[in-house]
């Protein structure tokens, strides 16, 4: 007889085969090494995975839960969203084979079918309206842009300062995570400073609790980075985010499929929404702001006395994130080319040209995956908001219990 438990297993063999043929698809992978020799040692095409996968389609939905009722509710409410996970992730596969045989969709079937959500559009007033906000936060003569990326230049951390300022961050990300969520002894991650990537940081989950998180130094790293990429990529961002599913969900409940991660799947917004809520959980606007004055400035260097004012400007540019998506809409879309996409991020989202290049670059290799970013972020925060309020001991517990189980964007709603 099928179970959920055999369609599982199933699943993460079709995941490791289409590994074969796409080296981003599978970011991590700690089950049986043997599933990821077979896969390797007869490979299989992209034809065979996807007829495979649609019959473990019709396997999955014919299978029915009645057997749930035995389970007390909140057993049968995870049993029920591990169905749906599965479910989901099946047809996310099955679209990045069609993708990966030609087949292209629109901007927003893409995202859905990937990832399970769409992002609303936003208009470019709305930009604009938040461009005004930062002019008069930053008067001077020049253009917006000069006069913007000048002050931000200011908070550059040198580079050798760079190991010290990230450590500072990461241990304070690490122990406020820890005395909110337990976390297994063994917890640990390794820090590399990388150059050559279209991404400015990245978690390696390796199994075992551990990570490898990587800073991309090619280009100037700004001191609000610090926080934000040591919360994101670690505490309590994917580091803890893999921790808890393979603490929970693999190792106490044997679900297998949460060995495999597969990139361009709903997990995704799932890791980004909660990666990006992740700095706000450790800290409040103004903990965080008397830690990168108090802290982080004088250990890059800088002048303590101006974090107040780089903070603001901070929290003011961060409505500008949502042009970054809807300069990736118009590039897959085809309404822009790649110089059109540089020149509009640029505009609204007041990237520098070689940033604006590097983000280029990423939404090519990446696609609809920038979605999960701005759209998971709002998704994840709605949702710890609609369940803990402003209880901030109640937020951690809620963030805790959404990291170790399966439910995906169409369910925080
Ligand atoms: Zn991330």
């Amino acid at each position: 007889m099928t179970s959920l438990q055999d369609i599982a297993q199933q699943y993460v063999t079709l995941v490791l085969a289409v590994g074969q043929h796409d080296p981003d698809y599978v970011d991590a992978y700690y089950g049986p090494p043997e599933w990821r020799a077979e896969a390797e040692a007869t490979p299989r095409t992209l034809t065979d995975i996807d007829a495979l996968a649609g019959q473990l389609q019709q396997r999955l939905s014919s299978l029915g839960l009645q057997s749930l009722a035995r389970h007390d509710v909140r057993e049968a409410g995870l049993l029920g969203l591990r169905k749906v996970y599965l479910t989901k992730h099946l047809a996310a596969l099955r679209t990045r084979i069609a993708m990966l045989q030609g087949h292209r969709l629109s901007f927003d079937e893409e995202s859905q079918a990937l990832y399970d959500a769409v992002a609303p559009e936003r208009s470019e007033d709305e930009f604009l309206r938040a461009l005004d906000v930062l002019n008069h936060a930053m008067p001077g003569s020049g253009s917006l842009l000069d006069r913007y990326r000048a002050f931000r230049d200011r908070y550059v951390i040198p580079p050798s300062a760079l190991p010290a300022v990230f450590e500072a961050a990461i241990n304070m990300c690490r122990q406020r995570t820890l005395a909110a969520l337990p976390l297994p002894a063994e917890e640990q991650f390794t820090l590399e400073f990388v150059r050559g990537k279209s991404w400015s940081g990245y978690n390696w989950y390796q199994g075992k609790f551990q990570s490898v998180i990587q800073v991309n130094v090619d280009l100037p790293v700004h001191i609000d980075r610090a926080v934000d990429l040591a919360a994101h990529e670690g505490y309590p961002g994917h580091h803890v985010h893999n921790v808890l599913i393979e603490e929970q969900l693999v190792r106490q409940r044997g679900w297998v499929e949460f060995t495999v991660y597969p990139l361009y799947s709903p997990q995704s917004l799932m890791a980004e929404g909660i990666a990006n809520c992740a700095a706000g959980a450790v800290f409040q606007t103004f903990e965080r702001l008397a830690f990168e004055r108090d802290v982080l400035f004088p250990l890059a260097g800088l002048d303590p006395s101006t974090a107040t004012r780089c903070a603001m400007v901070a929290i003011a540019a961060q409505k500008l994130t949502q042009a970054g998506t809807e300069a990736a809409r118009h590039l897959l879309n085809g309404d822009l080319d790649e110089e059109g996409a540089i020149y509009w991020l640029e505009k609204y989202a007041l990237y520098s040209r070689p940033r604006a290049q590097q983000r280029v670059r990423f939404i090519t290799q990446y696609r609809t995956y920038v979605i999960n970013y701005t759209r998971g972020r709002e998704l994840v925060d709605g949702y710890l908001t609609r369940k803990a309020g402003g209880d901030r001991a109640r937020r951690w517990a809620v963030l805790g219990e959404l990291m170790a189980s399966p439910r995906l964007a169409g369910s925080l709603q």
